[in-house]
């Protein structure tokens, strides 16, 4: 080889080098920007903002039980109302001190309040011996202020379920207000955003009212939204399935029953409180009789 040849092969390899650094340097860089613009396009929520429950809570302490009865009460309103022209207001409202009683009822007969979350570790992880769930529909200002400092003061826990486009007016609780009683061990579920009948939607707008009524209230609360609970009792296999296509795990119903861990989690029953029930009423009720 001349020593032109040679000098000629010596500046093709340090070009070829070059181009090789280059198109290195350029993968690199386009690879960083499209995973930069994944991070960005990332929703507000991420997983990070989700509590997750401790790995060692999920440690072991099965139930050996093959079924547990968990009656699921509805309550609406915890104040003192009567108004003959407001019938439907009226038997929506159970009077502080019948709740108050019922309360104490609960704990001096060996009942132990529960979550939907506490009922879908079972059996992986114990249940308590006599577990209720009690559930507050619609969000009312007076179930925060009258119902909520009850359950505080007995250690008690409830699920709210809320109607995330009624938040702050005049008689439902506010958002700080809801953020506060999941702080403090309440369970917050979702009542759509503004109480449609979900059976007369069409598949876009039922999905919207899963689904942004659920992502609106995660915002608040900085947790996942599991129990879903329908307006009016109004529901069907077509928005059964819808329920669970939004990511919810649980769903509510006003058929009167008693669920059990057995039951199907998208039509569960429960028991409606209501203001003439009376402590042997409300006790015959929780015994399913
Ligand atoms: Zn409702």
């Amino acid at each position: 080889m001349t020593q032109a040849k040679k000098t000629t092969t010596k500046k093709l390899l340090v070009a070829a080098g070059i181009f090789i650094v280059i198109i290195g340097i350029t993968i690199y860089l386009v690879t960083n920007k499209i995973k930069a613009d994944q991070v960005e396009s990332t929703p507000v929520i991420t997983t990070d903002d989700i509590e997750t429950v401790p790995a060692s809570t999920l440690q072991s302490n099965p139930d050996s039980r093959a079924e547990v009865s968990v009656p699921i009460l509805m309550y609406h309103h915890i104040r003192n109302y009567n108004d003959p022209n407001d019938t439907i207001g009226t038997n929506l409202s159970v009077p502080l001190e019948n709740f108050d009683a019922q309360i104490k009822y609960l704990k001096d007969n060996g009942y132990s309040t529960v979550t939907f979350s506490d009922l879908l570790e079972f059996p992986t992880k114990k249940l308590a011996e006599k577990p209720v769930v009690i559930t507050f529909d619609d969000g009312y200002s007076d179930a925060y202020a009258n119902a909520y400092p009850e359950l505080r003061t007995n250690n008690d826990v409830a699920v709210f379920y809320i109607i995330s486009g009624f938040l702050g007016r005049a008689d439902t609780i506010t958002a700080s207000q809801v953020k506060e009683m999941s702080d403090n061990g309440m369970e917050i579920g979702s009542h759509t955003i503004d109480h449609p009948d979900l059976t007369t939607l069409s598949a876009t707008k039922m999905e919207s009212e899963l689904v942004q009524s659920k992502t609106a209230i995660e915002a608040i609360i900085g947790k996942s939204i599991i129990s879903f609970c329908y307006p009016s009792g109004k529901n069907n296999s077509i928005v059964d399935a819808a329920t669970k296509n939004a990511g919810y795990l649980t769903a509510t119903t006003t058929v009167s029953g008693i669920s059990t861990t057995s039951s199907d989690k998208f039509t569960l029953p429960r028991i409606r409180i209501t203001p003439s029930d009376s402590l042997t009423t409300f006790a015959n009720k929780l015994a399913g009789k």
